[in-house]
């Protein structure tokens, strides 16, 4: 009955909660440390403005390192420009912001020219962090941003996927140029792998049939063991690069820690055969902040362009900065390797939505095995 309703434009038909004014959310008023996160009663609920608008009921969410960062007031530059482009609203206009990435929940309203969703979906999304964030009761997105939830998922185990998928998907396919059809045999390096996109990207490689070699501490051998890495090797311990440096080449590189890595990573990839080394993390948004918009963008892409030059020329090997990206779709085909068993979620900590505050303690002390969700309803 759903897609019925769907398909006959169900704005007017479906129940919503319109009488409702405000909702329960975690806001920030300013960047700061953990002292700025307030609960409040009181946040405008997000309703459906545009016709592909669709509003969601918020069961659970899950925290990223980007959340602790934006709370810093990482990104804000750019991030504020996507929210207003035309710098039309004055300056801090991003306040109460809204923290949290992904979102597990129920759809309860739909623009006009929604298709796909009615409510009473069950529904996962990331959202664009130029977005207000899923630690809240409401949550409105763009019908191209969401997804139907796995069947076989919990909605707490459900919040732990999306930001990493789109994140992990969006660095190994269109940076690192894989794909189900051409990943089997690839020799795929993650550093960082125990982590919320590590543990993803271990799983999806496998699905695809790359052969995946891994960095991680020593007490995180078990976990990406029982993913699938076919190769642990323990950062910890001993030199790394020099561990690495004995294992056959590699197609591609998933970097997931940054730090001196690309100083020596680059000659573990096979030279001139079109092996991609992909990074998650680049300096594009610090630079920005730091610079302003014009110097930090041209420094930033003055650097991409330095190092991307530098190693074609001297190795043929391919460098790249990833981004996540939205992209409901993809989370679609995720979805689908949920419910056949290849890729579970790894839940790491789960928090009441009383508890957001020792939710980001949690993520602040690193070392992540996985992910840290919270139960929003
Ligand atoms: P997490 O915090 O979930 O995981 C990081 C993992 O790396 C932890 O398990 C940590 O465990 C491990 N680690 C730390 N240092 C090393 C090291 N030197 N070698 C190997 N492992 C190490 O982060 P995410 O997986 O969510 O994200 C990974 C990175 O990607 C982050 O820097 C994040 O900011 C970035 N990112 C960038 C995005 C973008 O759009 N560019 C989007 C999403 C993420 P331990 O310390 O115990 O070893």
């Amino acid at each position: 009955w759903s897609k019925t309703l769907a398909r006959t434009g169900c704005r007017n038909v479906c129940s919503s909660p319109s009488r409702l004014q405000s909702m329960s959310a975690w806001v920030i008023d300013q960047y700061g440390s953990s002292g700025v996160l307030r609960h409040t009663e009181e946040i405008p609920i997000p309703t459906v403005n545009f016709a592909h608008d669709v509003m969601i009921n918020v069961s659970a969410a899950s925290l990223n390192p980007l959340d602790l960062n934006m709370r810093g007031g990482y990104g804000a530059t750019l991030l504020n420009l996507r929210r207003d482009p035309l710098s039309l609203v004055n300056s801090f206009s991003e306040f109460p912001l809204i923290l949290g990435r992904d979102l597990s929940g129920v759809v309860v309203d739909c623009g006009s020219g929604v298709t796909h969703f009615a409510p009473g979906d069950e529904v996962w999304a990331a959202i664009p962090p130029w977005k207000q964030g899923s630690l809240a009761e409401y949550v409105t997105l763009t019908e191209y941003e969401v997804s139907y939830k796995p069947e076989s998922l919990s909605h707490i185990e459900a919040a732990s996927i999306p930001y990493v998928a789109n994140t992990a998907l969006s660095a190994l396919v269109n940076a690192g140029g894989l794909c189900r059809e051409n990943s089997f045999n690839k020799r795929v390096l993650i550093t960082g792998a125990s982590g919320g996109v590590g543990t993803f990207s271990i799983q999806l490689l496998k699905a695809w049939g790359a052969h995946v070699t891994v960095t991680c501490s020593q007490n995180a051998e078990g976990l990406v063991r029982g993913l699938g890495a076919d190769e642990v090797v323990d950062y910890t311990a001993g030199d790394v690069a020099e561990k690495l440096d004995m294992m056959e080449r590699f197609d591609v590189i998933l970097d997931n820690v940054g730090e001196d890595m690309e100083e020596w990573a680059m000659r573990l990839l096979k030279p001139w055969s079109g092996a991609k080394y992909v990074t998650l993390v680049s300096p594009l948004l610090l630079n920005t902040d730091s610079m302003g918009l014009l110097d930090g963008s041209l420094h930033a892409g003055l650097t991409l362009h330095n190092k991307a030059f530098q190693n074609i020329t001297s190795s043929g090997v391919f460098y790249r900065w990833a981004f996540y990206a939205p992209d409901g779709p993809t989370l679609d085909e995720v979805s689908r390797l949920v419910d056949a068993g290849k890729i579970l979620p790894v839940v790491e900590a789960q928090f009441p939505f009383s508890q957001v505050p020792q939710a980001f303690q949690k993520l602040e002390q690193g070392h992540a095995r996985g992910k840290t969700v919270v139960e929003v309803a």
